[in-house]
């Protein structure tokens, strides 16, 4: 059987739940069956979600809502969903308590590192010194405009087989201080964090990228990081750890 693998989805005008079919696409092309996950609050079923799917992905959207790491809202925090933040952190508890693959993007590699006690930068442009890069390109979401230098030995360089690649960027938040038991894998040159890594889990891994974006121009990087995550999430499937069941979080 082909992984089963929960991809989160967003809340648009209280009324409507909807994920991009790109994260939806590439986890069916790199041999998953996606499952498109509500934003529930019942501990109950979430037990239930963790303990039947084999991964977790965990996509982008709008801003997270800084009080959960101790701050108040900057002027240029943009739109919160406390019903969503409040899903996706219980549900990546979940997951690295039973050891899961997570492969959070972009909004999701920020929800890993605020779960796990790290923070953000609110808005990158105004609560950093110096100047930054185009963080949010104005270019096609399939166009990839900056580079990431990534850390040698890390999962990240173990799955893209390269230190120095180009990535796409649509993000004004981004990781400041990093939770413990992570590493940050890749950075641009402006120092923004671009990737981190559980060193404590086999597959917990968050990237500040759109890698689903770049399937449809065959980005091998994104092929690589999609395959790595499906294969993890295959293992989890087949080891033992799935018979290990998580409740009362
Ligand atoms: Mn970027």
């Amino acid at each position: 059987m082909k992984p089963l693998i929960g991809v989160t989805s967003s809340i648009k005008e209280d009324r409507l739940l909807i994920t991009g079919l790109d994260y939806v696409m590439s986890m069916e092309w790199a041999g998953g069956t996606p499952v498109v996950l509500p934003n529930l609050a019942d501990a109950a079923a979430m037990d239930h979600i963790a303990n039947s799917i084999d991964g977790l992905l965990v996509t982008g959207g709008k801003d997270i809502d800084p009080t959960w790491f101790g701050e108040e809202p900057h002027v240029k925090l943009g739109e919160v969903s406390p019903q969503r933040d409040h899903f996706e952190m219980q549900m990546v508890q979940r997951m690295m308590k039973l050891d899961k693959p997570i492969l959070g993007i972009c909004r999701g590699c920020q929800i890993l590192n605020v779960t796990s006690g790290g923070d953000l930068y609110q808005d990158i442009h105004s609560q950093n010194e110096g100047p930054l890069l185009q963080h949010y390109q104005v270019a096609p979401r399939y166009h990839v405009s900056h580079f990431i230098d990534v850390v040698e030995g890390s999962l990240l360089h173990q799955i893209s087989g390269s230190q120095r690649y180009k990535v796409n960027s649509y993000h004004h938040q981004a990781l400041r201080k990093v939770a413990d038991g992570f590493e940050v894998t890749a950075r641009a040159s402006d120092g923004i964090i671009e990737a981190f890594e559980s060193k404590n889990h086999k597959f917990v891994l968050g990237v500040q990228w759109h890698p689903e974006n770049l399937l449809k121009k065959d980005d091998v990087y994104a092929q690589r990081l999609f395959q790595a995550f499906i294969e993890a999430c295959r293992q989890s499937q087949d080891s033992a750890s799935q018979n290990t069941q998580v409740s009362g979080l």
